[in-house]
């Protein structure tokens, strides 16, 4: 690297510490990326790994009391299947799967984008463990771009549950806006904004990137 290239380098970094420090800091909020994942109901875990197996823990996730489990389970549609989807803990009252575009596409299934749970006419799924498979009439759903935030960051943020925002990806790279996040309050969340990975993709998110929320129709 040039003199002159190192120089304008130096530059564009003060300019964006810069940015950063006169940005509205609390206004901003982590990102955290959602790859493709599975959440089981008891039942349905033992159809796949057997009634002798349990849910084991590889890693906790920002959220309290949620992991990634060691356990995986492979996803088949009707064009394709995708092996090594990672099963989310704990078990839970309903089984569903959460996946992006580019894999909707690859199984040949055309799911709705919804938040978690709502299931209502969300498409079907074969999901297949080492002990057997199952399929699911309703069940796999694209994820709704949200923010998990605690009520004193909703006061914050002057910002009620189900509200919809629009949160400004903080890069040079590529400055992506999403227009449609749901902000989701509950005194056991974490600040944290969940995207897919053609989300994060589309916005280049990489660890430690922030977005910037603003209040639809005008700022806060
Ligand atoms: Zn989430």
């Amino acid at each position: 690297m040039d003199i002159d290239h190192l120089v304008e380098e130096i530059v564009k970094e003060l300019t964006n510490k810069h940015a950063m420090k006169n940005s509205n800091d609390k206004y901003l909020v982590p990102i955290g990326v959602s790859g493709r994942h599975c959440h089981l109901t008891k039942s349905d875990f033992e159809k796949l790994f057997g009634s002798e197996a349990s849910l084991t823990k590889k890693a906790d996730l920002s959220q309290p009391g949620q992991f990634a489990a060691n356990e995986t389970v492979t996803i088949a549609g009707p064009k394709g299947s995708i092996q090594n989807v990672r099963i989310l803990g704990p078990l839970r009252r309903k089984t569903q799967v959460e996946i992006s575009l580019t894999d909707a596409r690859k199984l040949g299934v055309t799911p709705p984008i919804r938040e978690s749970g709502e299931l209502m006419d969300s498409s079907p799924v074969t999901i297949i463990g080492p002990k057997g498979s199952i399929y699911l009439k309703e069940g796999l759903i694209i994820a709704q771009a949200h923010i998990h935030m605690n009520p004193e960051d909703a006061v914050r943020f002057n910002v009620k549950d189900g509200e919809f925002v629009r949160v400004k990806i903080i890069n040079e790279s590529r400055p992506i806006s999403f227009e449609k996040v749901k902000v989701r309050v509950s005194p056991n969340f974490v600040l944290e904004m969940h995207i897919d990975t053609d989300e994060a993709n589309a916005a280049d998110v990489k660890p430690g990137t922030f977005g910037k929320l603003f209040k639809l129709g005008g700022p806060i």
